[in-house]
């Protein structure tokens, strides 16, 4: 690896503001707007090298700032360029990243004169045709729909000069690789390349070297590292036991703002299902739901008017909503780095979090893998009063879970509902138990 870097010692004094950093006026202006003051570690290092043009491997924990990271220099290169052609291009691995980085061009890039837009699937393509047409220099996509369109013969990208791969590792895996490759046939060879992840295992940074000329790695934080603020911990519990679990961990006030992560989009929905029978609003995420449904089921957990979001891996990464108070792994990932990710939605800007693991016996083989990444054990627990031994519940409306029957539209129950704080903030503490772990 050429020029690797790492923290200490520092190649320079670190920025302390915004304007130490060699960045447009009009760009710091976003900036401000953005509540920002203070660069973060991967900002202070990345923007340098890349308003210079060089290409790079920017890793860093979850929710530091990568993607300012990125999007200022490459708005910072565009600016003098006349409008009307496709300069940089963003590849991102769901439709909810795209819309958020399209979103934060908006923001930076507010009083400047580039544009940004966001290619994904399960919308038309009417106007993203448009976009690439020349009405955006800056193209956010997924990479399935963005062939779509290459397909169709309209896109340009003669004048590109910026790649980045976003989630890079995601990005250059066994599911996306050919489809980035693809696309990699069809762009300038001469560009810079940034490849920004908070994973990012050996293998991906060899296969990088494909793709990158002589980049700058950038590390800030080991890149088997969680955030830094998350508190961890493991509660085990029989499989047919979960969502009884479940249940009653989330009667605890201070779960203000809870992302369930489970396996499949079939558990996703029959999750929900069952906690909607026991009184619980909970939207779901996944990718089987049409666009629109996505769309509000995020807008609702963004928003607050749901405080509980069921989701599978679609929402791991990337995804940067204020206030997660938990996350919660119902499932226990196949793979390891995927923990990180997920429990990475919560401490987010330097906030702080609890990530919550359910295991059961079957489970424990894919937690050790997770503990031998993170370099920890994950302290456990159990939940005071919680019967281990107890059969499951039986759903209000249903068979008991995991017997036969189909779901019959059951009523939720009557007496105490969930609570209900309303608040999103970082107040911790809880029913469950104190003894957590914070790397
Ligand atoms: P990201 O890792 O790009 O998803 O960013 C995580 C969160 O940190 C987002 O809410 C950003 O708006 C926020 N953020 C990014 N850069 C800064 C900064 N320099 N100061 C404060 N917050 C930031």
């Amino acid at each position: 690896m050429t020029d690797p870097e790492t923290a200490p010692p520092r190649p320079r004094t670190p920025a302390t503001t915004f304007d130490d950093l060699p960045l447009d006026p009009r760009l710091r202006l976003g900036v401000r707007a953005m509540g920002y003051t203070t660069p973060t570690p991967i900002q202070d290092r990345t923007i340098p090298p890349a308003v210079l043009g060089r290409d790079l491997v920017g890793t860093a924990q979850t929710g530091t700032g990568k993607t300012a990271a990125f999007l200022l220099p490459t708005l910072e290169r565009l600016l003098e360029l006349p409008p009307g052609r496709i300069y940089a291009l963003v590849l991102t691995p769901t439709r909810e990243l795209a819309l958020q980085a399209q979103e934060f061009v908006r923001q930076l890039g507010h009083h400047t004169r580039v544009r940004g837009a966001a290619v994904y699937g399960g919308v038309g393509m009417l106007e993203q045709e448009r976009a690439l047409r020349g009405r955006a220099e800056i193209i956010i996509a997924t990479p399935g729909r963005l062939l779509d369109h290459m397909s169709r013969g309209y896109v340009d990208f003669s004048a590109l000069r910026i790649l980045v791969l976003d989630e890079g590792d995601r990005m250059l895996d066994m599911g996306f690789l050919p489809d980035v490759r693809r696309i990699l046939r069809s762009i300038p060879a001469q560009r810079q390349t940034m490849l920004f992840s908070a994973t990012m295992p050996p293998e991906v940074v060899r296969l990088a070297h494909d793709y990158l000329r002589d980049p700058k790695m950038v590390q800030v934080d080991p890149t088997t590292a969680a955030a830094v603020g998350v508190s961890h911990l493991v509660l085990s519990v029989p499989a047919t036991r979960k969502t009884d679990l479940l249940v009653e961990l989330l009667r605890d006030a201070t779960m203000s703002s809870v992302l369930v992560f489970v396996r499949t989009k079939h558990r996703a929905d029959r999750l929900v299902d069952q906690l909607v029978r026991r009184g619980f609003e909970a939207g779901v995420l996944h990718g089987g739901r049409s666009q629109s449904q996505r769309v509000r089921a995020l807008d609702g957990f963004r928003r607050g008017a749901q405080r509980l979001l069921v989701a599978t891996d679609i929402a791991a990464r990337g995804l940067d909503v204020e206030g997660v108070s938990h996350v919660i792994n119902y499932d226990v990932p196949h793979e390891p780095e995927v923990y990180i990710h997920r429990v990475g939605r919560t401490a987010r800007a330097q906030r702080q979090g609890d990530a919550l693991t359910l295991v059961s016996a079957e489970e424990e083989g894919d937690l050790a893998r997770i503990e031998r990444l993170l370099g920890n054990k994950i302290p456990r627990s159990q939940l005071p009063g919680f019967d281990l031994t107890a059969p499951p519940a039986a759903d209000p409306g249903r068979a008991p879970f995991p017997g036969g029957g189909r779901p019959g539209r059951g009523r939720p129950p009557r007496g105490s509902p969930p609570p209900r704080s309303g608040r999103r903030d970082d107040r911790r503490g809880g029913r469950y138990p104190a003894r957590r772990a914070r790397w």
